[in-house]
């Protein structure tokens, strides 16, 4: 038998109906009736697609305000003590407090004021939110939940059931999609020094217990237990944990099925196949080559579900291949189902018809809508034979050899570059040591030289002019007066400040990959192909469909400009080739080295018109250089070499006394600092306030063999951070790094602060520099 079935769906909706009812609630414009009626709204249209699209279930439990993990905290009743709550709280006003933390002073009953994250909300009765993660390795965030010795669960299911019961009352059969135990307790943080969360797992299983049984007298026959986390690198008694948790779920009523995805299992493959659940879904896209092991393993009455669309990316599926795969499969296996890799959460909701794309591309593309249909298309073509769905096994085939063949997507010259790239491409012409002293004669610094970022306050009329001038309601020249204004006046605030290494103020800029895709071939923007991020914000990322090259110069203009005004070095700003790739959905038939690779190259021309323009301090980003490892740590090493190699490409076309720097935020660098140096930027300017220099430490142990800018100023926070402050996390970070090669500066762009505070923050800033520069002398040839 065959069925076809979603892990999960997107729940923003499409017009992000979603993110309007959470924000208006927020704002206390509407009641707490008005957003669950629109989350309602959109189960019923999520689940009617489904239902349309010929799924053999619709899946429940997917949906959430705020978050998935929020909603287990929520469910199984192990909110942090520090938050108070009491029992007459609605959940949702519970859970919301839990994301985005209570403001001091803030009953936690009202819409919570937003705190920024890494605020000051702890002192005075106010709770900052749960910790915000990244969700393995996909672009959207999840609530931590806090784990300690003494957290005690409590079931409460209401909810989840009543979810249930409105899918029944559709007409629908539901599917439940739960967190597992494992995956849920390891994706938790612990509060408390040496605690292992293992050690709560006899504590929650009878939480699933009990509700496993409550989802059966539902009528509920399928559970979906997501653990993702058999993809990961497991220590052995979380193995163990594994068996001890699924033999508990034996004889609850309901059939399990085993939810992996993201990563190949690997070491876990045994154990996966093993425990005694009713089937198992494994990610076909992913770990394509488990497949026939996973076939040969698993008992033959047990249900296997293949993923075989890609949850993670846009591109249409190859339907032959996919079905070339299930055939026989379909032979082995009684009960065959079919479904995406993992949860649709991760793609937009439809690409097929969306307005900013040509008929082509888009012909190209599938959001979750179109992965319904290819479900269904699969699940045809395998009960009724091709013949039934010959018009649409036809009108993919055509779509995938038209891309397969389309110059757009094919460039022959940037092969051509690629190909005749020489072996020293990644190297700069000298060691760090002798740029480091032609740098210091062109630049003349003081010791602690001062700097920022990239970006500064972006106003809403900044943003008016630009959004005006996309709309073409204010012309190239005019907008180009009003940009060159902004960067005048953002230089002669960093001269009065006394900063020494200036930047424009990426005022012209709205988004740090979207600047730079908009301006590359081979990239595409869609209208509305936005994906959630993190509770009601999400990001519309690009689409890399093509081989990059650089028609023009990208941002020489307003930087000779920014130059032009001024005597002290104005640094460029550019985003790197890893951060470009790590934020687009990359086109998948070529690999993502190789992509890397052509974004590198015109990075790279970029860097050398700076240099030939009289730049001579040039930044390129790459926060999201650790965002790009593999979830295996075997495979850490392959990517760190191709893509520490595309940094070094796009950066060293220029001269010596050429300075690089390059920018990293939004992670722990600590396990990847050999990396981060063969990067061999001239300089790293990094994040480490908030972890109050923790990063630091892990300086103690290698010594980064360049220059380094600690962040010292937080600009999640909208406090402004004193002079002493500032300096004592300077004489930390001078205890482990030679004063020599320390700079000053925050630790990340400061778009989105307001003027106020950066002036005040960064006065304090420059005077922590200078207290520095009194106190330590670091005696250095060609410093000035
Ligand atoms: N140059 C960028 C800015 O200042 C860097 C942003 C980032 O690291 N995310 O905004
Ligand atoms: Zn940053």
């Amino acid at each position: 038998m065959i069925r076809t079935h979603v892990l999960g769906f997107p729940r923003i909706g499409q017009q992000r109906e979603l993110k309007a009812a959470l924000e208006r609630y927020w704002r206390g414009e509407s009641t707490l009736e008005a957003l669950e009626t629109c989350g309602r709204e959109l189960r019923r249209q999520h689940w009617k697609l489904q239902h349309d699209s010929g799924l053999d279930f619709v899946t429940v439990g997917d949906f959430a305000f705020y978050d998935q993990v929020l909603n287990h905290i929520l469910m199984f009743g192990c909110e942090p003590a520090r938050f108070a709550f009491t029992a007459s709280q609605p959940d949702l006003v519970r859970g919301f407090a839990m994301a985005r933390g209570v403001a001091a002073g803030a009953a936690a009953c009202c819409p919570p004021h937003r705190v920024d994250h890494g605020g000051a909300a702890g002192a005075a009765g106010g709770q900052p939110a749960l910790e915000m993660t990244k969700w393995f390795d996909t672009n959207y965030h999840y609530l931590v939940p806090e784990f300690a010795r003494d957290t005690r669960f409590r079931l409460e299911s209401a909810r989840l059931l009543s979810e249930v019961a409105e899918a029944v009352a559709l007409g629908h059969t539901p599917k439940v999609v739960l967190i597992g135990p494992l995956s849920f307790l390891w994706l938790g943080k612990s509060t408390e020094a040496g605690f292992d969360r293992l050690a709560l797992l006899d504590a929650l299983l009878p939480a699933y217990q009990v509700l496993l049984n409550r989802l059966h007298e539902a009528g509920v026959r399928w559970v979906q237990m997501d653990e993702p986390v058999l993809g990961l690198d497991l220590p052995d008694n979380w193995r163990r944990g594994f068996e001890h948790a699924y033999r508990q779920f034996e004889h609850c009523g309901v059939s399990i099925l085993l939810a992996s995805y993201f990563s190949p299992l690997e070491d876990n493959l045994k154990l996966a196949c093993a425990l005694p659940v009713s089937g198992l879904h494994i990610d076909a896209v992913r770990a394509a080559h488990e497949v026939a092991e996973v076939l040969d393993r698993l008992p033959p009455h047990r249900t296997l579900s293949l993923g075989i669309i890609d949850g993670r990316n846009i591109w249409r599926a190859d339907l032959d291949r996919a079905l070339a795969l299930l055939r026989p499969a379909l032979q082995q296996r009684q009960d065959l189902w079919v479904s995406a890799s993992c949860s649709l959460l991760h793609v937009p909701m439809s690409l097929s018809a969306d307005a900013a794309l040509d008929a082509e591309l888009a012909s190209w593309l599938a959001g979750a809508r179109e992965k319904l249909t290819e479900l269904h298309i699969l699940k045809c073509a395998l009960s009724e034979g091709d013949d039934a769905v010959r018009f649409e096994l036809d009108e993919a085939r055509q779509a995938l050899a038209a891309r397969a063949a389309s110059p757009r997507v094919r460039n022959r010259e940037v092969a051509a570059r690629i190909e005749a790239l020489p072996a020293d491409a990644d190297e700069r012409r000298s060691a760090f040591f002798h740029r480091q002293i032609r740098q210091r004669a062109r630049l003349n610094l003081p010791a602690f030289p001062t700097t920022t970022i990239g970006s500064f306050p972006q106003t809403r009329e900044i943003r008016a002019a630009r959004a005006a001038y996309k709309r073409g309601e204010l012309d190239a020249e005019a907008y180009r007066a009003r940009m060159r204004s902004e960067i005048e006046q953002v230089v002669r605030v960093q001269e009065r400040l006394g900063l020494d290494v200036l930047v424009h103020g990426e005022a012209e800029r709205n988004d740090m990959v979207e600047y730079f895709g908009e301006q590359l071939s081979g990239f595409a923007f869609t209208a509305n192909g936005w994906v959630q991020s993190y509770g009601s914000r999400c990001v519309k990322p690009p689409v890399l469909f093509g081989d990059v090259s650089r028609p023009a110069p990208m941002t020489v203009d307003w930087t000779r400009y920014a130059q032009g005004l001024t005597d002290r070095p104005m640094k460029g700003m550019l985003t790197g080739p890893v951060t470009l790739l790590q934020w687009s959905f990359v086109r998948d038939d070529q690999p993502r080295s190789t992509t890397a690779l052509q974004i590198a190259l015109a990075i790279r021309d970029e860097v050398v018109d700076l240099e030939r323009a009289g730049i001579a301090v040039i930044q390129i980003d790459e926060p999201a250089i650790r965002e790009g490892l593999p979830l295996r740590h075997a495979a850490w090493h392959a990517y760190l070499q191709w893509a520490t190699r595309a940094f070094r490409i796009a950066a060293s076309g220029v001269r010596d006394d050429t300075q690089i720097h390059t920018h990293m935020c939004y992670s722990e660098f600590n396990d990847i600092l050999p990396d981060i140096a063969a990067m061999d930027a001239d300089v790293i300017t990094i994040e480490t306030s908030r972890s109050d220099m923790e990063l630091l430490q892990g300086f103690g142990h290698f010594a980064y063999p360049n220059e380094i800018g600690p962040g010292v100023y937080d600009i999640h926070s909208p406090r402004v951070p004193s002079v002493d402050d500032m300096a004592r996390l300077m004489d930390k970070a001078a205890a482990v790094i030679p004063a020599d090669r320390l700079w000053v500066n925050p630790d990340c762009g400061l778009k989105t602060r307001g003027w106020p505070e950066v002036h005040a923050a960064l006065e304090n800033m420059v005077e922590a520099a200078r207290r520095l520069r009194a106190r330590i002398r670091p005696h250095v040839a060609g410093m000035a």
